[in-house]
């Protein structure tokens, strides 16, 4: 794979549409991972908290880590002090959690809500109704060492590119809808984190800001 050139053309590709990469290297080493740091890309999602933490300490401190992956609340310890963005909360417990190690250590941690919007059972994250239910009641006001930054959403895995759009659609309509409403001072609905290699082209059609692509640049990954 040509990480530099795969990472090059996608930027160019989002740059116009102000949407952001996180290049995802999960299950990548390290040095996989410099070759794309030094063609100068900073932006990096890892989906498991012990690969993230090893690799935080193995790579230049500059990068920001994303963790895109399902999250435990006893994990949160480990990445407080030094990721860039949580993006797939899930439950308020969750959000708690984030909420008192970041006051441990005087951080405010940036976070996404997951909405659930695939047919997939399996999936995880809040349904839409439940994420308008927690930002106008749910206390989040008065977590003053979270900050809500957006809404993240995985559609089904098809290739059906109907279902995945009108997935996209729903969540790109609930994200609308809040950002027209009166928000607590530390919710702020700014990014809308859809589309991996697969379907990122079609997030993009949906408000995407920010997508999270890993086989693209990569290539295929050994494991999962
Ligand atoms: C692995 C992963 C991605 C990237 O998937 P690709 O198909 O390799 O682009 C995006 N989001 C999440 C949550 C992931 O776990």
């Amino acid at each position: 794979m040509d990480i530099k050139n795969n990472i090059q053309k996608l930027q160019t590709e989002l740059e116009s549409k102000g949407c952001i990469l996180v290049a995802v290297s999960k299950t990548h080493p390290p040095e996989l991972i410099l070759e794309a740091y030094t063609s100068g890309h900073k932006v990096f999602g890892e989906n498991k908290v012990q690969e993230l933490v090893s690799k935080y300490e193995a790579l230049p401190k500059d990068i920001e880590w994303h963790l895109i992956g399902h999250l435990q609340r006893n994990k949160v310890k480990y990445i407080a002090p030094f990721v860039t963005l949580i993006h797939a909360i899930d439950s308020v417990k969750l959000l708690e959690e984030v909420n008192k190690q970041g006051a441990k250590i005087n951080r405010v941690i940036h976070c996404l809500l997951q909405v659930h919007i695939a047919q997939e059972e399996t999936k995880f994250g809040f349904d839409p109704a439940e994420v308008l239910k927690i930002i106008r009641t749910g206390g989040i006001g008065s977590m003053p060492y979270v900050k809500i930054k957006g809404l993240m959403a995985m559609a089904t895995l098809t290739d059906k590119t109907d279902i995945i759009a009108s997935e996209f659609k729903s969540v790109q309509e609930l994200i609308t809808t809040l950002r027209k409403e009166k928000l607590p001072t530390n919710v702020e609905m700014k990014e809308l984190s859809i589309g991996m290699s697969s379907d990122y082209k079609i997030a993009l059609d949906y408000g995407s800001t920010m997508v999270r692509v890993g086989t693209a640049i990569f290539g295929e990954r050994k494991y999962d």
